[in-house]
């Protein structure tokens, strides 16, 4: 629907990925834009803080888009995050045992299949199989083309289809078991966040953007990387408020008309755009008023367990650069940590990067599946809070001295996050996990074709969703991404052509 007049004025809550986002689009498209930030840095859950020197990363794994040329690339470059210092790592991830034997998930093909065929001559056949599969994947930007819905980029995939649409339907799990090695059958099922139910086209992909360098490390951490955004949003003119909590989304006629903060103050504009969760939104800062069945469907309970849920960070007086970017260690055991029964532990091993730690020094960050519930409960109790997270950082320091031994003496800063640190750090309602509850389908021409996601809400006008409730999905770029689709979506609203730029 065109409006008859273009508004001039946007108030966005929230300084993550797609409020940043929003920000420098709306900015480069004549809107005067101001962001309320509840905390006092930019970047939401793409963050980091330091300690005795230690930077810990509490974000980046994997970020796509570091390939000039790529679509992903040039919308990061449009938002100041690029061109920037990047590291590549050697691998994708790497699997160990307690005793040191290794499966490196190397980003280079050959390397690869040279390593696995000594890993398991008998498994040559199966292992060239996944070596032809990664090639495949290299050669083709499946993620723009699934995720920016641009139909050039989808018809671009078309030639290469065959070889990659055998992918599209096995697990890891199921192309582990066909495997002879009992080790490799035992590694390969968790290379994807230790999800052995994964779909393995998910892996190839991402490893075929590390293949062509458009996975690689942003040197700094996810807090610079943030940073470079919001500087570039202020250089365009807008203005982030720090310190800022949304307390209520102001309603006039049913059009959104502004933002009242916790500390009473009152700030007017013609559109408002939440980054903030979906579930605080709706239900406290709009009182309930703007549901439907979807709408409701989607503020129910997401699942109580998460990966990463919990974060053991260790800053070590030990020279971590030879050590692989990121392991997962295969326990002789099962261990009861966090709640959570562990066969083995996903670790970042942050020697690749010099600017995280101070000389022959390293950060080794261990990130533990959990329940919300779990530590939802024990946080009513602040001291056995405490205790169990100190439990779990001395159950994590016990195995890892196992296979880096001495590391036990080396540790001088030690940090534990939860998923009720996230909670309290970002105002959300399930730690980090705070994405409404839908099923989320996966097809190739599917998903490019769903533009709407959940960007609006029923009877409420000038206002709109960016980021992981309007994507359902945790990606960096595909949040990022949100925020600069919603600024095109009001731009057609609003009657003008949307524009971007790199300058
Ligand atoms: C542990 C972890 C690892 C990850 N690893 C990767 C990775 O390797 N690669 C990748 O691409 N992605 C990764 N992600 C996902 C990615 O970080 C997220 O998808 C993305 O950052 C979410 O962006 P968003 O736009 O949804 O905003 P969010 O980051 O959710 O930010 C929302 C912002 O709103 C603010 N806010 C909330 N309520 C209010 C209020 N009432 N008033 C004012 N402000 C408010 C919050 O403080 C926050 O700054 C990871 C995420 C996590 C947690």
């Amino acid at each position: 629907m065109k409006n008859k007049q273009k508004r001039q004025s946007m108030i966005i809550i929230g300084a993550g990925m797609g409020g940043l986002a929003a920000g420098v689009y709306g900015q480069m498209n004549g809107y005067r834009t101001e962001i309320f930030e509840l905390h006092t840095l930019p970047g939401g859950q793409c963050t980091a803080w330091k300690r005795q020197g230690y930077t810990f990363d509490a974000c980046i794994h994997h970020l796509f888009g570091c390939a000039p040329g790529s679509p992903i690339y040039d919308m990061w470059q449009e938002m100041g995050a690029m061109p920037r210092e990047l590291v590549m790592p050697q691998e994708c991830t790497s699997v160990s045992t307690l005793d040191g034997k290794m499966f490196v998930d190397y980003y280079d093909s050959r390397k690869l299949e040279e390593h696995m065929n000594k890993l398991s001559p008998n498994d040559s056949k199966v292992i060239h199989d996944y070596v032809k599969g990664i090639q495949a994947f290299t050669k083709h930007d499946t993620m723009a083309a699934m995720f920016t819905g641009k139909k050039s980029d989808i018809l671009k995939l078309l030639p290469g289809l065959f070889s990659i649409a055998k992918w599209m339907k096995p697990t890891m799990q199921q192309v582990a078991d066909r495997f002879e090695d009992p080790f490799l059958q035992k590694a390969f099922p968790l290379l994807v966040y230790s999800m052995p139910d994964s779909p393995a086209f998910l892996h190839l992909a991402r490893h075929g953007y590390g293949n062509s360098r458009n996975i690689q490390w942003p040197v700094g951490g996810a807090l610079e990387f943030s940073q470079s955004i919001a500087k570039k949003y202020e250089s365009l003119g807008g203005k982030i408020h720090y310190r800022a909590r949304v307390a209520q989304i102001i309603v006039e006629n049913d059009k959104a008309m502004g933002v009242k903060l916790t500390d009473g103050t009152e700030h007017q504009a013609d559109i408002v755009i939440s980054n903030a969760d979906g579930r605080r939104t709706i239900m406290d800062m709009l009182g309930g008023k703007y549901v439907n069945d979807q709408v409701r469907e989607s503020c129910g309970e997401p699942p109580d367990e998460s990966m990463m849920a919990v974060s053991v960070y260790l800053g070590v007086k030990r020279d971590l650069t030879k050590e692989p970017s990121a392991m997962i260690l295969l326990l002789d055991k099962p261990e009861m940590i966090a709640g959570h029964e562990h066969k083995n532990l996903e670790m970042q091993l942050f020697g690749f990067d010099k600017t995280m730690a101070p000389a022959r020094k390293g950060v080794i960050k261990v990130e533990l599946h959990s329940k919300y519930s779990y530590w939802k409960q024990l946080h009513e109790d602040r001291a056995k809070y405490k205790a169990e997270k100190d439990q779990v950082t001395e159950q994590v320091i016990a195995i890892l001295e196992r296979r880096f031994p001495g590391l036990r003496n080396q540790i001088e800063v030690k940090d534990v996050t939860t998923l009720v640190t996230w909670e309290r750090y970002m105002g959300g309602t399930h730690g980090w996990t705070n994405m409404p509850k839908r099923k989320f389908t996966f097809s190739i021409i599917g998903n490019s074709g769903k533009e709407e996601y959940d960007r609006t809400l029923p009877g409420l006008a000038n206002f709109y969703f960016c980021g992981v409730w309007a994507t359902n999905i945790g990606a960096l770029f595909m949040n990022a991404q949100s925020g600069k689709k919603i600024v095109q979506a009001i731009c057609k609203e609003d009657g003008i052509k949307f524009a971007a730029t790199t300058n």
